[in-house]
């Protein structure tokens, strides 16, 4: 076995084997085409898109080879880490082709993670949160339709009581949740002003979707999405990249 099969077969998600299979397509046409450095932009993205059709075929084959007692497992273990929408799309076309069963479709399909980062939803908020922000990626969950929110939030606190660290972010009751410790603790003068900067912001995410990041006029408060991002037509939630992603 090519030892880089060896090192693609040891990666668990779409996410890496896309990824690896990128690089490795890439790599393997500077060498063939001897391209020195420069490389066309259209060159890259037919490279790029060859390495993720050809993870996502290989994917399908696993999964229509596999033992049906095996295929959940594997599903599972491969979509664990939430892939671009039009990957998802592909794999579906893949499994057609290959005739898949149905209960297989239905398989993969309850594997695919409820939520999505951002850049792998291209109709979501596409912001960047602002990098100086600190918050433990466990306790990291904003969706990213408040990216602009949380970014004022983060500029008025930041300048009222200076450095500060972040508990947990993410959404409670449809609302901004925000939780920022001074960096020099708490004291009788910032609590007050740190929670008034977060009163507003979590009024400000009541009026804005979560989703895409638009105002919301009616701000009905059973919903944190725009009447063009209801949950019943754009389930997958979105996920804000960490600050300083990339
Ligand atoms: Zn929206």
């Amino acid at each position: 076995m090519d030892p880089l099969d060896e090192d693609l077969a040891g990666m668990p998600t779409l996410d890496e084997r896309i990824k690896f299979t990128w690089t490795r397509r890439l790599f393997e046409a500077h060498l063939e085409r001897d391209l020195d450095g420069e490389y066309d932009p259209e060159v890259l993205l037919a490279i790029r898109a060859q390495g993720t059709a050809e993870a996502i075929a290989a994917l399908a084959a696993e999964l229509v080879f596999a033992s049906p007692d095996r295929r959940a497992g594997i599903a599972a273990t491969r979509l664990s880490e939430p892939v671009h929408a039009h990957e998802i799309e592909q794999l579906h076309r893949e499994l057609q082709m290959l005739d898949a069963p149905q209960d297989l479709v239905d398989v993969v399909t309850r594997s695919i993670p409820r939520w999505r980062w951002q850049d792998q939803q291209p109709d979501a908020c596409q912001l960047r949160v602002h990098p100086l922000i600190k918050c433990d990626p466990d306790r990291w969950s904003l969706p990213a339709g408040w990216i602009g929110v949380v970014n004022e939030l983060n500029q008025d606190l930041f300048d009222a009581i200076g450095p500060y660290d972040v508990g947990a972010v993410g959404q409670k009751l449809n609302r901004l949740r925000y939780q920022a410790v001074p960096a020099g603790g708490f004291t009788d003068a910032n609590r007050g002003i740190v929670t008034e900067l977060r009163d507003r912001a979590i009024e400000a995410s009541r009026r804005t979707c979560s989703y895409c990041g638009r105002h919301r006029d009616d701000a009905d408060p059973y919903t944190d999405r725009c009447t063009e991002h209801p949950l019943s037509t754009h389930p997958t939630h979105v996920r804000a990249r960490l600050p300083g992603w990339r």
